[in-house]
């Protein structure tokens, strides 16, 4: 531990020098105001202690400057040792941004007990400010799983909507088309009533995997919206592009080749089917809700052709 001692009388610098020794403390000593402050800049000292009658710069402007130079959530503390009694430069001297304030000649007792109470609130501090930022990293951390879906890790429903929203309001600002899909993976009840729902969970650990590995574009996101049926946004994408990507999502999980012998269809694996729909949103209409109903009609409109393939809504004016 360090301690700056700013004292332009020898005497006494030498006398303070000696005890702060003798408490283990290794002083750093300044005959003057501007000294003090370079010193302090460069030796980040645990501690200052200041007389306030010195030549250039007194004690005051210097506990001030200091006080400006400390970063925010920075804090050393400042201890003033003065000869002056009266009660205005004691109040002055917390005013400007002192901590504590003892009157020439300090005994060895006091002058030790005021550093450790010092000591002690510092390092309170310190304590406060690791469990501080450790909280902050755990709430980063629960925002970041409050957005994850548990079981497959990609974004969850919550996500969704809020991307949504956003991707639907960008859209409408710059007037390009957005374009969403809903999946939904075919007979997935035969599936978990024949294999069981820890296979059912695996199987849709694979669903979304394969889904996220099908888009490209960092705006693009998938996620599961909800029991076995999955989400997809796809900012400035036009019609035929969406189309594209949902194929893209019904082939992925086809050549998964996931054994499913209950769904009553011919293929003997798990698929999905999927609905898109796209628009370009105008300003007059700031609702997102259209585009899913559209998407999960289309999705119907796939389920009812036969599961395993893409559907699009049909197009209509922009709204
Ligand atoms: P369709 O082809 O018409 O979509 O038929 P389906 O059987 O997939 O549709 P339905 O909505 O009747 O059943 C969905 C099933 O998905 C019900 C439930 O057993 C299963 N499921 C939903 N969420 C989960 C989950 O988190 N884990 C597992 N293992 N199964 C789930
Ligand atoms: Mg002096
Ligand atoms: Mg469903
Ligand atoms: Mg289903």
């Amino acid at each position: 531990m360090k301690a700056l001692l700013i004292e332009d009388t020898l005497t006494s610098a030498t006398l303070v020098s000696h005890q702060l020794r003798k408490m283990g403390i290794t002083p750093l000593l300044a005959r003057d105001g501007e000294t003090g402050i370079e010193l302090f800049q460069k030796e980040h000292p645990d501690l200052v202690l200041l007389d306030i009658i010195m030549p250039g710069l007194d004690g005051f402007e210097v506990a001030r400057r200091i006080r400006q130079l400390e970063k925010e959530g920075e804090w050393t503390p400042i201890i003033f040792l003065t000869a002056r009694t009266g009660d205005e430069d004691l109040e002055k001297a917390i005013a400007v941004g002192g901590d504590d304030y003892l009157i020439k000649p300090v005994s060895e007792i006091v002058l030790a007990a005021k550093v450790r109470a010092m000591q002690r609130i510092a390092q309170m501090r310190y304590s406060l400010l690791v469990l501080t930022r450790k909280l902050d990293d755990a709430n980063q951390e629960l925002v970041r799983l409050s957005s994850l879906d548990g079981l497959t890790g990609i974004p969850n429903r919550r996500q969704f909507d809020e991307t949504l929203t956003r991707e639907w309001r960008r859209a409408c600002r710059q007037g390009r088309p957005l374009s969403m899909l809903l999946c939904d993976v075919d007979h997935f009840k035969q599936f978990n009533d024949g294999y069981g729902h820890q296979v059912g969970d695996e199987c849709l650990r694979a669903v979304a995997r394969a889904l996220q590995a099908v888009l490209r574009r960092p705006a693009d996101m998938v996620a599961r919206y909800g029991g076995e049926e999955f989400a997809a946004i796809l900012p400035d994408t036009d019609p035929g592009g969406a189309l594209r990507v949902a194929e893209a999502m019904r082939a992925a999980v086809e050549a998964l080749r996931i054994t499913h012998r209950h769904s009553g269809t011919d293929l003997g694996v798990v698929s999905i089917s999927a609905g898109v729909a796209t628009r370009v949103p105008a300003r007059s209409q700031s609702d997102s809700a259209e585009l899913v109903r559209q998407a999960d009609e289309a999705l119907y409109k796939a389920k009812q052709g036969g599961r395993n393939r893409v559907a699009a809504a049909s197009l209509r004016p922009a709204i």
